[in-house]
């Protein structure tokens, strides 16, 4: 992803709310991204106190308590945040001048994922002037992400998506410099999408996130993104009941199945039929090798995201050997 972001002349700023981790963080600035972006408040605490010197929250916040944490975190990162709406504005602005400190705001323009976000164009700019006019706050850029096209199947249903996103975006942003105001950040793009939004000639950063690890989801994308699969899920063989069957000890508490169901990794004819809270079915086609009792699989998780958030700590392995720990040191809710 790294090389692909250079070619094309875009910054990568990474999602940190796939790996939840300081360390995937470092390796991925290691690599040239330009600093990581989170979801939620706790997220940036955790990257912010792991030495991430520049994180965008990539979503509104509009809780004085939790703005009160984000301008304490501009001591010892470069922290960014995101509105829209004038009374969300006002509520960064009270924590950033509360804090002494002077937060960047990014303006959330919806792009046809109909979730959040003020209208592109004129909505955009009031809210981009309101942002710029404070004492207390700099006006960082526009936050268009296109979400629902990321897992279109084909190229062209995401093609004709990001084209829509990318419009829209271009022409707030032409709106803005008209009103004197540059975007320094133009953000959006996800697996699905990155190389559009790439070349879109408007979007100045990707946030990506899934590439890291990849899932079963992004796997039926036409074509699949280019990224091998690197997350697992190890579960043991419990059962062998019958002819044709078998169960594995990882059922609806190992893995989510908002994005359908887990794959068997490497073992074709085994198919992962049905979760139970601690249980999940195997099916095996005709002549397809039954696995053996205490047989460990590997598990492609349907969706990474929430399935990382369900595990304490990531078990790296090269050629078979374990070769180190790494804490999912965002996890969870509260942290
Ligand atoms: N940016 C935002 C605002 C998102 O909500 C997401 C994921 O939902 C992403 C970026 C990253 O998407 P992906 O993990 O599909 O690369
Ligand atoms: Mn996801």
């Amino acid at each position: 992803m790294a090389g692909l972001a250079a070619q094309a002349g875009v910054k990568l700023r990474p999602h940190a709310k796939t790996h939840k981790s300081p360390v995937s963080a470092h390796l991925q600035l290691a690599r040239g991204a330009v600093g990581q972006c989170t979801q939620k408040v706790a997220e940036a605490e955790v990257l912010a106190w792991g030495g991430v010197p520049d994180i965008l929250v990539s979503n509104e916040v509009v809780s004085p308590r939790k703005l009160a944490r984000l301008g304490a975190l501009t001591r010892i990162a470069r922290i960014a945040v995101c509105a829209d709406h004038p009374d969300g504005v006002a509520a960064i602005e009270a924590a950033a001048e509360a804090a002494g400190t002077r937060l960047s705001v990014l303006v959330v323009i919806d792009v046809g994922t109909g979730r959040c976000g003020v209208a592109p164009g004129e909505a955009a700019e009031a809210l981009a002037r309101r942002i710029a006019a404070s004492r207390h706050l700099a006006f960082g850029g526009l936050q268009a992400y296109r979400g629902r096209a990321q897992h279109r199947r084909s190229p062209e249903e995401r093609a004709a998506a990001i084209a829509e996103a990318a419009q829209a975006a271009g022409r707030t942003v032409e709106g803005l410099r008209r009103a004197g105001l540059d975007c320094p950040i133009v953000g959006g793009a996800g697996t699905g999408t990155f190389a559009l939004e790439a070349v879109s000639g408007v979007f100045t950063e990707l946030q990506v996130g899934s590439y890291a690890f990849m899932d079963a989801d992004y796997a039926r994308n036409d074509p699949p993104p280019p990224f091998r699969q690197a997350l697992f899920v190890l579960a043991t063989v419990m059962s062998v009941p019958r002819d044709g069957a078998a169960v594995v000890d990882a059922g609806h508490k190992a893995l989510p199945t908002d994005s359908g169901m887990r794959l068997v990794w490497g073992r074709d004819g085994i198919r992962y039929e049905g979760p139970s809270d601690e249980h999940g079915r195997l099916v095996l086609e005709p002549g397809a090798a039954r696995p053996k009792l205490g047989e460990r699989l590997r598990l492609v998780p349907g969706h990474c995201d929430p399935t990382v958030d369900r595990y304490g700590w990531y078990v790296g392995i090269r050629n078979g050997r374990a070769e180190c720990l790494w804490p999912v040191a965002a996890r969870g809710t509260m942290a």
